[in-house]
């Protein structure tokens, strides 16, 4: 994904109407929560990796791909996968694919969950040129999420929430543009979310939220608020980061805003209407403001901490039991 500004504060601008759509009211219900399992989660983190780079067009990409269906339709109570070619900032053809999990496809109240599946094609930040246009691993940046995701997907299928829940594996948000591209910047990350956001699995597809997971596996993460979330929903943002403070989870999910990053939510926002948060690990004290392996080589399995997974997932966890 691509990083606008850092360490701006949105104020209010432009908070009036959309802060209306906002879910902001939640009952307390005494209800049992499943446990997370983050050894689970590390596994579907794992299991992603150990296919090599997800790099749409290449084979370890079909093969994750048919893999990921798999598992979520096995966990979901309807699966579907949503096929088709864009074009990258290159002019490349990309094969891609979205992979999508109904959870009580009946249920007219849902909400929505997310992370991007394909892992960037080159390390173009990576400390040593040599490694520029290397494809990388992605552990956290993109295989964590869909981890998290497919543990919560398991939790589903075991105990039923009140409400529906769709989980989406986007394809394609990482091949925006090499650092080094001159070429305009402008729609270039996000395609497949992009392509979903025009052309949703049901025509008529809306849930009362979104919330996206990137970037959620590595030690030490930071999650502030970042700027298009508390522009398009703050009301979620302000739900999740409540629910983080009651599981003692304030270290991680700081009240601060973070900058404004451009990632899948911004156009199931823009496109789609749905009010969608990102969880996303921001660092000030990198030059590029993401963890520090962002985009690099080392974006691998050692820098992915259980602790972290169980955090996120728990308390996306909770938030879906109470709702
Ligand atoms: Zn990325």
């Amino acid at each position: 994904m691509m990083i606008l500004f850092l360490g701006v504060s949105c104020g209010d601008a432009g908070n009036g109407n959309r802060a209306a759509r906002d879910e902001t009211v939640a009952e307390e219900h005494p209800r049992v929560i499943p446990e997370f399992n983050a050894d689970s989660a590390y596994y579907f983190v794992d299991r992603q990796v150990a296919f090599g780079p997800r790099v749409p067009n290449t084979e370890a990409h079909q093969q994750a791909g048919r893999w990921l269906a798999e598992r979520l339709g096995g966990f979901a109570d309807t699966l579907y996968t949503q096929e088709t070619r864009v074009r990258a900032y290159d002019g490349t053809v990309l094969q891609i694919k979205n992979i999508i999990g109904a959870f009580q496809p009946e249920a007219r109240r849902r909400i929505l969950l997310c992370a991007h599946w394909d892992s960037r094609p080159y390390a173009d930040h990576d400390p040593d040129p040599e490694y520029h246009y290397t494809p990388i691993d992605g552990a956290n940046d993109g295989a964590s999420g869909v981890g998290v995701l497919l543990e919560i997907a398991r939790l589903l299928q075991k105990e039923q929430p009140m409400l529906g829940v769709d989980i989406i594996f986007f394809d394609a948000e990482d091949y925006g543009n090499h650092r080094l591209s001159d070429r305009p910047d402008e729609d270039n990350w996000a395609l497949g979310s992009q392509h979903w956001a025009r052309n949703p699995h049901r025509p008529d597809y809306n849930a009362r939220y979104g919330i996206l997971l990137d970037m959620v596996g590595a030690s030490g993460a930071t999650f502030k608020r970042e700027g298009y979330s508390m522009l398009y929903a703050p009301g979620v943002v302000r739900k999740v980061w409540d629910t983080a403070r009651e599981l003692n989870y304030g270290h991680m999910f700081i009240n601060e805003d973070g900058g404004y990053v451009i990632d899948d939510h911004y156009y199931v926002n823009t496109i789609r209407n749905i009010p969608t948060i990102n969880i996303i690990h921001q660092d000030e004290s990198t030059e590029h403001g993401f963890f520090p392996e962002w985009h690099t080589m080392g974006d691998t399995m050692d820098v992915i901490d259980r602790y972290t997974l169980r955090v996120v997932g728990e308390v996306v966890t909770k938030l879906i039991y109470n709702e």
